[in-house]
């Protein structure tokens, strides 16, 4: 029988308050399932809340070093623990193991760097303008903060904010996606094995609506960071500019790679595979546009077309499998109602475009990779973002055009140019808008010692990753000491 899973609350494993459970099942599977999990309600929330704020008047008094100490044990315990988390990670998501596998190491790297952070946490001290008096400013934490966080990358994702969240010494709510509890679950229990102080963390399961809700509106949660998608996002904008809350969102895109005449058209061709096809199209780094030089326009389609038709669909746990399900009945109908809209712009269909059926396949949510020619800069299927493995391809004529359609989006998180030309590639790099242009590779591919986010409605001007990240987390506090025995007025007694 599948086990029945719980939230972690006041440093104990609790059922929910409300009594209530939700089941999850294997995407590429629906006979399969994972487990039980908790359908929490806003009194779970409010008991993790003012469990985490007893914590955090502990922890923001462990120095930071030693912080970074716990994170480094966190990444020792991910490390063992890898293999066993990327097969549950598939097998309740659905993505191939391999991206999996990626998807822990990605939690990895950023655990070492948080620890390395710990020794680091920089400062300022500047000379003041008066005598015998030292200026400085420091980095502190913040408070309880609220982490919400999408399906797609289940370990990557939660590690990017949770990790820094720690080490700048705040205490944790977090929120998983309902789709993907039993890696967050995973997680929270590598955190425990590593030494975090239990209170440190909590895991509050559930839906948006219920449990998200109520952490973004918890009157003690001054710190919220959320990825997902930009309607989401913009309900959250609103109640944190209400409520004088610092929050950071990683949102949607609409991401393109363009393929010049002088491109390396087999590496263009294995690039846009990758990016458009990898974790079934759900990433929003996933490029969802081919804006196609002319001159290669046709050539390069047969090819694409002849790769496509013959991608692999099946369980992500299946070493040959290429493209696993999509996460929900729920993603795939969206993606169905995209390429109907699309049908009926005139988009040209060059493959896929439906369910993908067979035995094999009969009991998960597989969608035909997909590919549409002909797209119209300004098509709602050129616009708007999938979530899905559909690609829409549209011819250009130039570079100049090509950065035009590329930014003529409401989105701007990754982007992509294959050249053989170092003037074009740098023109590019500097004119889209965009948080990433790579050169000869497609749109994915976060490193995690580098910034990541996006532009205009994908973000609000935070970063994720890197070193931006830890700003995020921390408040600036200026120290001043005035050691001259006298009092001496900025500003006023000057020494002119
Ligand atoms: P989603 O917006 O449906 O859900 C994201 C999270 O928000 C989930 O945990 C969900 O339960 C929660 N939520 C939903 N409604 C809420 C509410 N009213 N209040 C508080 N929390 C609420 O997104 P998803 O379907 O899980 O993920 C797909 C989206 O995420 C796509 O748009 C994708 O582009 C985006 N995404 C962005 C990035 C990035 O870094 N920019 C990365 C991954 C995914």
């Amino acid at each position: 029988m599948a086990k029945t899973f719980k939230n972690f609350i006041g440093g104990a494993w609790v059922a929910p308050t409300t009594g209530e459970y939700y089941e999850n099942r294997n995407p590429a599977d629906w006979n399969d399932l994972v487990g039980r999990f908790p359908r929490s309600g806003p009194k779970d929330v409010d008991r993790a809340v003012r469990s985490a704020l007893g914590a955090f008047e502990q922890w923001r008094r462990v120095p930071a070093p030693v912080r970074g100490d716990v994170l480094r044990h966190v990444g020792d315990v991910l490390t063992a623990r890898k293999e066993e988390i990327a097969r549950a990670m598939t097998r309740e998501m659905g993505k191939v193991l391999a991206e999996t596998r990626g998807d822990v190491q990605e939690g990895i790297d950023t655990a070492y760097y948080a620890a390395g952070e710990g020794r680091r946490l920089f400062g300022h001290t500047v000379p003041s303008e008066l005598r015998d008096k030292w200026a400085m400013s420091y980095r502190r934490p913040i408070g309880v903060a609220g982490i919400i966080t999408p399906f797609n990358f289940p370990m990557a994702i939660p590690t990017w904010k949770i990790f820094p969240a720690l080490l700048c010494g705040n205490a944790v709510v977090f929120k998983p996606s309902a789709d993907v509890p039993h890696t967050g679950t995973l997680l929270v229990e590598c955190l425990l094995e590593a030494g975090l102080p239990p209170e440190v963390i909590q895991l509050v399961h559930g839906g948006g609506g219920a449990v998200g809700n109520a952490i973004v509106n918890h009157p003690r949660v001054p710190l919220i960071s959320f990825t997902g998608s930009t309607e989401t996002g913009a309900k959250l904008g609103e109640t944190c500019g209400r409520m004088h809350k610092r929050l950071s969102l990683e949102m949607g895109g609409k991401n393109a790679m363009i393929v010049m005449d002088d491109a390396d058209l087999d590496l263009a061709l294995d690039g846009v595979l990758w990016g458009a096809f990898g974790t079934t199209g759900q990433r929003c780094t996933a490029t969802s546009r081919l804006l196609l030089h002319r001159k290669v326009h046709d050539r390069f389609l047969r090819m694409l077309v002849d790769r496509v038709e013959k991608l692999r669909l099946g369980s992500g746990l299946d070493a040959t499998t290429e493209v696993g399900p999509m996460i929900n009945q729920a993603a795939l109908e969206n993606t169905q109602s995209y390429v109907d809209v699309a049908l009926g712009e005139g988009d040209d269909l060059l493959c896929g475009g439906r369910r993908a059926g067979g035995a094999r396949l009969s009991k998960g949510w597989f969608y035909k990779p997909t590919v549409f020619a002909g797209v119209k800069p300004g098509n709602r299927l050129e616009q708007e973002e999938v979530f899905g493995p559909v690609l829409a391809v549209v011819r250009i004529n130039s570079l100049d055009q090509a950065i035009r359609v590329n930014n003529d989006v409401k989105y701007g998180l990754s982007s992509s140019l294959y050249t053989r030309d170092v003037n074009g590639s740098f023109r590019a790099a500097q004119d889209i808008d965009a948080g990433i242009t790579y050169i000869n590779a497609p749109t994915i591919g976060a490193e995690a010692h580098l910034p990541f986010g996006g532009v205009k409605e994908t973000g609000n001007g935070h970063r994720e990753g890197g070193w931006e990240v830890y700003e995020f987390y921390s408040e600036t506090k200026v120290v001043y000491v005035d050691y001259s025995g006298t009092l001496q007025r900025a500003q006023i007694d000057t020494y002119d």
